[in-house]
């Protein structure tokens, strides 16, 4: 692929980012579904290994003393940037960068870091910007663990936090903003769509917010959770969020099998945010990096084709008798919610696979659905190539009291679906027969 790596320039590792990748052909500049199949990575440095193999080990031999004290000039952040070459696992490995370099091409980000987790991907950015004193302002609701995060145990170090409504107007927004900017607001902390109501955040309207109250240095940066829509359906940094957060576990990883996370932004924030990873240890292990590279490969054909089935069972739920109502992003252009189908309209390209089903009756019908699929699998989470059902008031949300879960619309009534990439009229057949046992 290219014989001037920056292994010749830094005295060499087992693996550094190829020179010359072949990011477009004929001036045609390639695609992230084209570059999923060899970026980053250059078979000459792993003896012609068509895929990258996986580096299992705990430190990186240096080739001169003065390599070794350049290398931890960067992990220590004395220079900028990062190491140039490898170190010791809990800084980096040639499979988690490669993932990185892959994961930031999604949404054109100038950088990217893999985690262990989503929530240890999210915790990292948390303690990298702040402080105690400093207020964290964010949507809401935030996925249970990272509202849990910022409350429980940010709040234990002096955090403060404030947040709106996932649906705010820029009146709203405003609001918030200029009451928290009596403090120092070190993040503002966005998660769209929220879970489980799908309201969407207008990104813009935030970042329009942010820009006319914070000037200069207290500007704080805007991070988003997109998990539920990104990178295909959504790509927050085009409207004016510095930092994207993934838990990669859902749609990235994609098959149920793996647990991690991701954060892509700016080299300036991913460097702030990198140092505090070196410190703790959260980055993801070699073997999952290559599972996820595995599962990138795949991660257009695996969206596009769960998120048309999705479409299609959405048509068919909503039209049943015993349906009361579809929360799906794609029927936002029809229904009377003119702010929210704006957003649509201006953020997202797709509805994404994960909508809320709300079926006439209680928790009994909704029991009685569950129990009844037969492809579907009864179990929380998302994004998979199979498609799972969850009754979120009686299990991701049951610890959520009464009265917000009724502002939130978490009823009893209420079934969460994730639709997979299996034949679409396979899944209709199936509802259906839940539907009758009901
Ligand atoms: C699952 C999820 C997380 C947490 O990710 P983990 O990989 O389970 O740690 C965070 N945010 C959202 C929106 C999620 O769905």
């Amino acid at each position: 692929m290219t014989d001037e790596t920056e292994a010749d320039l830094t005295g060499g590792t087992a693996r550094r980012r190829p020179k010359a990748n072949v990011e477009q052909v004929g001036g045609r500049k390639l695609k992230p579904s084209t570059l999923m199949m060899g970026h980053g990575y250059d078979p000459v440095l792993s003896e012609g290994s068509l895929k990258p193999p996986i580096f299992l080990t705990s430190t990186f031999v240096f080739p001169n003393a003065a390599a070794g004290k350049r290398h931890f000039e960067g992990v220590t952040g004395k220079r900028p940037g990062g190491a140039e070459g490898l170190v010791y696992s809990r800084f980096n490995g040639p499979n988690q960068e490669i993932l990185e370099d892959r994961l930031a091409l999604w949404e054109e980000a100038e950088d990217a870091l893999a985690f262990s987790s989503g929530m240890s991907a999210i915790a990292t950015l948390f303690l990298s910007m702040t402080k105690p004193g400093d207020t964290i302002v964010h949507s809401g609701p935030l996925y249970a663990a990272t509202e849990t995060l910022i409350g429980r145990i940010l709040g234990k170090f002096g955090v403060k936090w404030l947040d709106f409504p996932a649906g705010a107007t820029r009146e709203e927004i405003d609001a918030v903003l200029s009451e928290a900017a009596s403090g120092n607001v070190a993040l503002i902390y966005l998660e769209s769509p929220a879970n489980p109501t799908n309201a969407l955040v207008d990104v813009e309207a935030v970042a329009a917010s942010r820009d006319a109250i914070f000037t200069g240095e207290n500007k704080p940066p805007i991070a988003i959770d997109n998990t539920f829509l990104g990178p295909l359906w959504a790509k927050p940094l085009d409207q004016g969020a510095d930092i994207v957060v993934y838990s990669l576990t859902k749609y990235a990883g994609g098959h149920s099998d793996l647990v991690a996370g991701g954060v892509l932004g700016s080299k300036e924030h991913i460097n702030t945010i990198r140092l505090m990873r070196n410190t703790i240890g959260t980055i993801c292990d070699p073997n999952t990096a290559w599972m996820l590279l595995r599962s990138l490969e795949t991660l257009e054909l695996r969206m596009s084709r769960a998120g048309e089935n999705a479409a299609k069972v959405c048509e068919f739920l909503a039209a049943h008798p015993k349906v009361e109502k579809v929360g799906y992003l794609g029927f936002l252009d029809r229904g009377d919610d003119a702010r929210q189908a704006d957003i649509y309209r201006r953020h997202c390209t797709g509805a994404g696979s994960t909508f809320s089903l709300y079926l006439k009756g209680g928790e009994k019908e909704a029991f009685a659905f569950l129990d009844s699929l037969k492809i579907a699998k009864l179990a929380v989470s998302l994004g998979g190539t199979e498609t799972l059902a969850s009754h979120p008031a009686g299990m991701t949300h049951l610890s959520v009291p009464e009265a917000r879960k009724q502002a939130l619309g978490i009823t009893d009534n209420l079934v969460r679906i994730s639709i997979g990439v299996e034949d679409a009229d396979d899944l209709i057949a199936d509802f259906e027969e839940a539907l009758k046992a009901v």
